[in-house]
C-alpha cells in the first residue's frame, strides 16, 4: 500500500505557545483527520488552536 508522507496539524498552546501535534481523529482516503489534544501536555491549558490560525488569534 502506497503510503505518502504527510504532516500532522500542529496546534498552538494559547496559554503558553507551545506547538503540539494534532491527535489522529479519523482516518479518510486522502489522510488523516486531526484534533486538537485534549489538553496542553506543559501546562494544562484546555485552549490550543490550529497552527494555520495562531496569526489570526486574538486572547
Ligand atoms: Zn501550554
Amino acid at each position: 500500500m502506497a503510503h505518502a508522507p504527510e504532516m500532522p496539524e500542529k496546534y498552538v498552546c494559547t496559554a503558553c505557545q507551545t506547538i503540539h501535534a494534532g491527535t489522529v481523529s479519523k482516518r479518510t482516503e486522502s489522510g488523516h483527520e486531526y484534533e486538537a489534544p485534549a489538553e496542553c501536555g506543559c501546562c494544562g491549558e484546555s485552549e490550543l488552536v490550529p497552527e494555520k490560525n495562531w496569526p489570526h488569534f486574538q486572547p
